[in-house]
């Protein structure tokens, strides 16, 4: 899936001092996209998130990951986490796309960091975020399901190359046997004009 790359808000901190991210915050806009992006690069909100998710499922990444973005309202939250805003227009019902986009960020993510919990900012402090209708168990059935569905395309790609090796040491020994066949039958035709030979010669001696 694509990213746009966004990262000019001045709502961030550079670097994390150190603190590994294990931590993916979830919250919703309260707004419009296109408004909260551009509020979340005002200086005036002193907020910011990782990425915003349009409701067609656009991915924006507002704040680079090895930074700090302004996002859970409590500093040592922020080190430790990245923030995932999803646009809501002010309804509480997520579309199928803005879902998507969601669902495969927090894959991403957990790809490259030991995410040890998944919290929606009212998890953190008092807010009501997020508003829409964010369910986490996304998120814990995504991942045995993708586990199983990269074991399975591992599998078929094994035994796609079994059955290229197989065709290949096939048609190496039918090429092996042709290559004997017209040997033993070179061999037998030699063979076949010394017993001639042999023959005329005894003839010759009688
Ligand atoms: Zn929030």
């Amino acid at each position: 899936m694509n990213i746009i790359r966004d990262v000019s808000t001045p709502n961030q901190t550079v670097g994390r001092s150190g603190t590994p991210i294990d931590t993916i915050i979830l919250h919703s806009t309260y707004g419009s996209y296109w408004g909260s992006v551009a509020w979340l690069k005002n200086p005036t909100a002193q907020a910011s998130a990782h990425y915003i998710i349009s409701r067609d499922g656009e991915i924006r990444k507002l704040v680079s990951e090895a930074n700090t973005a302004w996002h859970a309202g409590n500093l040592a939250m922020n080190r430790r986490s990245i923030g995932i805003e999803t646009t809501d227009d002010r309804l509480k019902d997520i579309t199928a796309k803005a879902k998507e986009s969601l669902i495969w960020l927090v894959a991403d993510i957990k790809k490259r960091y030991t995410i040890k919990d998944i919290k929606f900012h009212r998890d953190v402090i008092n807010t009501q975020c997020p508003y829409l209708d964010i369910r986490k168990e996304w998120f814990i059935s995504a991942d045995p399901l993708q586990e199983c569905l990269r074991q399975h395309g591992e599998l078929v790609g094994q035994v796609e190359d079994l059955k290229k090796q197989l065709q290949e040491a096939s048609a190496n020994f039918a090429r092996q046997l042709s290559e004997q066949a017209s040997i033993a039958q070179t061999m037998l035709n030699n063979y076949r004009d010394r017993v001639r030979d042999a023959i005329t010669r005894l003839q010759e001696i009688k």
